[in-house]
């Protein structure tokens, strides 16, 4: 039979999948000997079982009893004992940690007998007995049975503001305490219409249950969705003995990191409330206070803590995150993980552990998550002396400027209109959650390092300052006020993750340092970041086999992407070269040439324009290799719009005109009409697959050679001036093996005239092919005949694999991805089952038919982590990608020669 449930010594933390991340490092902990209450895990697959059924699978019941007898028995206390009571806490806990998302319940076990026991182990403390109990039904009320928390909230509002203005929790007695459980009791009643369960072991299966169902509840498949988690992992159950952080002034609870979370620094961070339970912390009941304050509240425990950081630390060899408590100066783990950190931080961290030895390089390099490697070099705020109206944590890093909105639901409704959007609150709840993913930044007037609002933006990369108590929200009003000054909903404030500070209006932003010691800056370059940076990304280079070039029509971008690192253009769009007013003239004679002289001289005046593009290229790139891709859209794209032409033309005849007014132009009636017969003459029912590629270059071969001309007076005046140009001629859209035949056959003599007449060689010189139509791909093995080499173009092979049209699919491509109908959108990562299966073909045809061919990918997917890693596996030479994405792609590739990465920000 299926063992579904486990106790914490019978684990350990490579358990994650069926114990999830939190069971599998208590039993971790459990057996190094750290103070961990005793406790046992029912498994992810109990809650797989469960989700499929409906029920409880056979056993998981009689299981779970027989580890609660277990439980009692090694803790010496009994569930429901009216003298000496178990209490227990029942959390979830996925394989990913899902902050917030999934619910806990508390002080499990209470009913009225046993609050009696509690209260005769509290040494009568009836105060601390009645809070539990009260907390318990409020818990149990809001996750088990859907109770909305609002109604337990604004009853204990009421009860504080009874005692008085400003009162806290704290300031509520025994009696109010258990006035408010009665309250507590009705409301439960009135919502769920049944009584509050007084048998422990229906409590206990009762909240087993919810936790289950929770992780199907819509914030928890939001988060998975945002975060790329797969909804098939379920959810273990934690059922643990229950410690108190509210037993009084000689008690607490906390949080520790091993090292700063946010900025990577190799101290000690976070913070713990004195006399209050774990979810205080998290909620930004009260604000915290700094965990080196633990060091005079309780110095036995704070050095006990610090002692069990180092130990978690090494054992682990990384940056962890812990739940503490201390009950009456005895300090218990109640929770450990790798601790989820900025991208920021990611790095520093990284770089200082291989420093210390922690460990090796190919670690580091995994530790770092390449998706999130653009973060880095997002823009800082420019202070420039500009006065903060409130300084609050530095809680996530970067800087936000946006629209002041007050709700999570207008953060989003907003965002979606296109207005950019920084979210006020007191404090977030996992509620927030669509609305804080919408936002620029977040701002939050309560709550610590550790808030909600705080772990989710730097798990999310957005910046935030949590705490900033100058703030006051009145809702009422909209607005909010710091130090006097007034901010109305839609004014726009700057933030300042990296410095906490909050700031009226827009503030300029400047470089980021990787950005500014990239071009040199001397301090920059001492810092920390950049030399993590530095260093690991040297390790990528040193271990990756894929070359990465860059996607570049000029020479500007060319250079900025040599800068990146780029190794070569592995796809030089020629189209852009076609605009603008002067070319544009000479393009429009072409398309209208009647006769060979008449489109041959628009060729003449294309020539030169492009030759010196090209020079510029070769020169940016000089030493390395250069893909120029003869045109590849259709003609039409160079003429008006045909609905915008034939309405002003319609307009002109109407009125009696002889000018067409369209746009800024005025062009005469006669040459209007023209135009708009040839409009209409090229129109295509269906462009993407109309007569664009290589198409084109068979309709209009002038065209071709023109471009190639061009390409090789550029290369042979470079050579000239002593340079060594790389030259790679790619033809696009290529379907069968013919069409790549007769271009070479028209083009070759072209470039060997031109190199003849000229008197030079180019060494590096190669004819090609894109691979973006599925025939191509298919009979791979015949094109390679023909071919120096590939270039996957899988814009188009997705467009053409899948059938979506690549400019259309923004459409419905959200729910595709929503309804599990594609694994990703593919557009972004390829898709391996289909496309991917069309690319490994054509790689192994290729390779089979000419075994020097050598192969690149050119589409969008060049740049993106996953379809890199992929890239890699399939045994391609190089990925080409945008320029800013050259660093990310030189990253991807190492950590795909090493291993597979394991970045924390999961
Ligand atoms: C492609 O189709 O993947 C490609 C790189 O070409 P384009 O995006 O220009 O169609
Ligand atoms: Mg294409």
């Amino acid at each position: 039979m299926t063992k579904y449930v486990y106790d914490f010594s019978e684990g350990n933390k490579d358990m994650k999948d069926l114990l999830g991340g939190k069971g599998a490092n208590l039993a971790e902990m459990t057996n190094m000997g750290l103070p961990v209450p005793h406790g046992f895990t029912i498994t992810t697959e109990a809650c797989l079982a469960y989700l499929g059924k409906g029920d409880f699978p056979e056993g998981l019941m009689e299981e779970t009893e027989e580890h609660r007898q277990g439980l009692e028995a090694s803790m010496g206390k009994k569930l429901g004992d009216a003298e000496d009571p178990l209490l227990v806490s029942v959390r979830s806990g996925a394989k990913f940690s899902m902050p917030g998302m999934m619910d806990t319940v508390l002080n499990l076990g209470l009913n009225d007998r046993s609050l009696e026991g509690l209260a005769k182990q509290s040494d009568g403390d009836w105060r601390f007995a009645w809070d539990a109990y009260r907390r318990f039904v409020q818990m149990f009320g809001k996750i088990v049975m859907g109770v909305p928390g609002e109604a337990f909230e604004q009853a204990l509002d009421r009860a504080k503001e009874a005692k008085g203005e400003g009162a806290k929790d704290t300031d509520l007695d025994a009696d109010d305490l258990r006035a408010l459980h009665a309250e507590f009791l009705d409301i439960y009643k009135r919502h769920t219409d049944s009584d509050f369960p007084t048998d422990p072991s229906e409590q206990l299966r009762l909240a087993v249950e919810a936790v289950f169902k929770s992780w199907n509840g819509k914030r928890a498949r939001d988060y998975r969705r945002q975060n790329k988690i797969s909804d098939d992992l379920g959810t273990a159950v934690n059922v643990q003995g229950m410690v108190f952080g509210n037993r009084g002034s000689d008690s607490g609870t906390g949080v520790a990191f091993t090292r700063n979370p946010a900025n990577g620094e190799k101290v000690p961070y976070g913070d713990f409330l004195e006399n209050a339970q774990g979810e205080d912390v998290v909620a930004g009941i009260r604000n915290t206070r700094k965990l080196q304050e633990l060091e005079e509240f309780d110095p036995e425990s704070y050095r006990e803590l610090r002692q069990v950081m180092d130990t978690l630390e090494k054992h682990y060899r990384d940056m962890c995150d812990i739940e503490f408590t201390i009950e009456k100066g005895k300090l218990w783990i109640l929770q450990t993980r790798i601790g989820k950190r900025t991208a920021f931080a990611e790095w520093v961290m990284a770089f200082d552990m291989l420093n210390e030895g922690l460990i090796d390089e190919g670690s580091a390099l995994l530790r770092v998550d390449a998706n999130r490697l653009e973060e880095l070099f997002k823009r800082r705020v420019k202070a420039d002396g500009a006065q903060p109206i409130a300084k609050g944590l530095n809680a996530s890093p970067g800087a936000a400027v946006g629209e002041v909105v007050f709700t999570a639901d207008d953060a989003e409704a907003r965002a979606r209109e296109g207005h950019k959007v920084v979210l006020v609150r007191r404090e977030t709840t996992p509620d927030d959650y669509h609305g804080m993913i919408a936002s620029q930044g977040i701002l939050t007037s309560a709550g610590g390092t550790n808030s909600h609002a705080a772990v989710v933006a730097r798990g999310e990369g957005i910046p935030a300052v949590c705490g900033a108590d100058a703030v006051r929200i009145d809702f009422g009003t909209r607005s909010f006020t710091a130090n006097g000054t007034t901010v109305k909903e839609t004014d726009v404030v700057t933030i300042d993750g990296f410095t906490g500070n909050v700031y009226v209006g827009e503030l300029p932003l400047e470089e980021s340092v990787l950005e500014k010691a990239r071009s040199g800056d001397a301090a920059a370059r001492e810092e920390r970041i950049w030399k993590a940076f530095d260093r690991i990304m040297s390790i990528a280079d040193v271990r990756r086999r894929l070359r990465v070039r860059a996607n570049a029509d000029t020479p500007d971008q060319s250079t900025n992407a040599r800068e990146r690192g780029a190794e070569g253009i592995g796809l030089c769009r020629t189209e852009h070269m076609f605009l603008g007013q002067e070319r544009v003239a000479a393009v429009q004679q072409m398309i209208f040439a009647d006769t060979p002289e008449e489109e041959q001289s628009a060729y003449d005046k294309l020539l030169p324009l492009q030759r010196e593009d090209f020079v510029g290229i070769f020169r940016a790139m000089d030493g390395l290799p250069v893909t120029v891709r003869l045109l590849d859209p259709p003609l039409h794209e160079f003429l008006p719009n045909q609905v915008d032409l034939a309405v002003a033309v319609t307009r002109a005849e109407d009125n009696g005109d002889d000018v067409v007014v369209l746009r800024d132009q005025r062009i005469p009636l006669e040459q209007a009409r023209n135009l708009l017969r040839k409009v209409n003459e090229l129109h295509e029912a269906n462009p993407m697959l109309g007569l664009r590629g290589v198409r084109l270059g068979i309709v209009k071969p002038g065209l071709y050679a023109m471009q190639v001309r061009a390409i090789c007076e550029a290369a042979a005046q470079v050579r000239k001036d002593g340079g060594d140009p790389k030259v790679e001629i790619m033809i696009p859209l290529v379907a069968t093996k013919a069409e790549l035949e007769q271009m070479r056959a028209e083009l070759e003599p072209v470039a060997r005239d031109v190199l003849e007449r000229a008197r030079m060689t180019i060494e590096h010189f190669e004819w090609g092919t894109m691979i973006e139509v599925p025939r191509a791909a298919v009979t791979s093995g015949e094109i390679a005949e023909v071919a120096d080499f590939f270039s996957f173009g899988t814009n188009d092979l997705t467009q053409m694999g899948f059938g979506f049209s690549r400019d259309d699919i923004g459409k419905f491509v959200g729910m595709y991805e929503e309804r599990k109908l594609v694994p990703a959108n593919p557009f972004v990562t390829i898709d391996r089952q289909g496309v991917g299966r069309l690319m490994q073909l054509a790689v192994d045809e290729g390779k089979a038919a000419n075994p020097s061919l050598h192969l690149g990918i050119c589409g969008e997917h060049g740049g993106d982590p996953a379809s890199v890693v992929f890239c890699h596996e399939i045994g391609l030479d190089y990925v080409s990608c945008s320029p800013f994405r050259v660093e990310t792609a030189r990253l991807a590739a190492g950590q795909a020669a090493v291993g597979s990465a394991e970045s924390a920000s999961k």
